[in-house]
């Protein structure tokens, strides 16, 4: 997907490098709004990476001090950061073990007179239960805050991820789906008054030069990187279809293997496949096996955000989130990139055989 499109990617450099404006100029401007009418919000506000855009995002709310946000036991460490940034504590709530996103079953028991928001991840590309987290919010009158950081372009009973929540974050990171030349974010929304808060807040605090309103922060989007999101952003459609289509042959071609158990789809969610993760006992030495062929998998992840000693003051300790300690320890991540090949994903599953 990078060689193709190069020579269009260097004429929008090479058009940004002449405009010689750098920050907050009509290409951030542009890519804000490619960017709303590809996520169907009104409004998408261009951050510095996926980490900003979800501190703001709950900054913009106004959670802080004392407030508790719920978030997924299995999950990246950025979704947990953002909430300790603005001083909350991050409550862990188990995933659902077929579709490693969080369980809505278990939110309710998790709720206390703290809580202030949700924050539902969409975990390696697939939508979460949105329908019935909606629910609990509304009941509860919480803020939702989706991390669709690997999930753009994902969709639950026909909405967009990013579309949801109150206020939502997402991740260019360039390994991400729709991946930028380094790092940049965006906060989605349909609320004019957050996403103006979010504009203030990643800007110094600032709407007109030099009148500080709030503490606010330089977390901006990069020029650079916005012209060149609105370039990639045409393709990501086409590249959603191809890992889908490379998800269904593995789907295929590893249905039979019975030590490995493949990823699943909840009823009215679609799944983008930022990664194609599988789980097997004994995933190390497979891993290892797979490594001798040449071929690279990696594990999302090795260590939930519990059991890390950043969070050590939590108090949590091993059992204490059994769902996601499970994943933990028997998740692999097989090769998943736009331009794969049917031959590919057979000789991956040719040398899984011989293990
Ligand atoms: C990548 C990622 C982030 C953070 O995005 P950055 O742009 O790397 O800061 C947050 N949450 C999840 C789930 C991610 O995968």
């Amino acid at each position: 997907m990078h060689v193709p499109i190069k020579q269009e990617i260097m004429q929008t450099f090479e058009a940004f490098y002449d405009s010689n404006w750098y920050v907050l100029g009509d290409k951030v401007k542009q890519f804000e709004a490619d960017y709303a009418q590809f996520n169907q919000t009104e409004y998408a506000v261009g951050i510095s990476n996926g980490l900003d855009a979800l501190h703001i995002a709950l900054m913009s709310l106004g959670i802080g001090k004392g407030d508790e946000v719920i978030v997924p036991s299995n999950t990246y460490i950025a979704t947990a950061l953002a909430v300790s940034y603005v001083g909350a504590t991050p409550i862990f709530v188990e995933p659902n073990i077929e579709t490693y996103n969080i369980d809505p079953n278990l939110i309710e028991a998790a709720i206390t007179n703290k809580t202030k928001a949700i924050m539902p991840v969409h975990l390696y590309g697939q939508a979460c239960e949105m329908e019935a987290i909606k629910a609990i919010a509304v009941k509860y009158n919480l803020y939702i805050i989706e991390d669709n950081a690997q999930s753009q372009g994902a969709q639950f009973n026909n909405i967009y991820t990013g579309a949801w929540g109150d206020i939502n974050g997402t991740s260019f990171y360039p390994g991400k789906n729709l991946g930028a030349l380094g790092d940049a974010g965006a906060i989605t929304t349909n609320n004019k008054d957050l996403a103006q808060k979010a504009m203030v807040l990643r800007n110094y605090g600032s709407q007109k030069k030099y009148y500080n309103e709030v503490i606010g922060h330089n977390m901006r989007i990069d020029e650079c990187q916005a012209a060149i999101l609105s370039v990639k952003l045409k393709y990501l459609n086409n590249w959603t279809e191809q890992r889908q289509q490379i998800a269904n042959w593995y789907h295929e071609e590893l249905a039979g293997i019975e030590q490995i158990v493949l990823p699943k789809t909840a009823l009215k969610a679609t799944h983008v496949y930022h990664l194609y993760v599988i789980r097997t006992k004994k995933r190390d030495e497979l891993q290892k096996h797979l490594n001798d062929s040449h071929i690279g998998t990696l594990i999302h992840y090795p260590i939930p955000p519990h059991l890390q000693q950043a969070y050590a003051h939590l108090g949590h300790k091993t059992g204490d989130f059994p769902i996601a300690e499970e994943i933990a320890n028997t998740c692999l991540s097989l090769p998943m990139w736009p331009g794969m090949t049917k031959e590919m994903v057979v000789e991956i599953k040719d040398v899984m055989k011989q293990f």
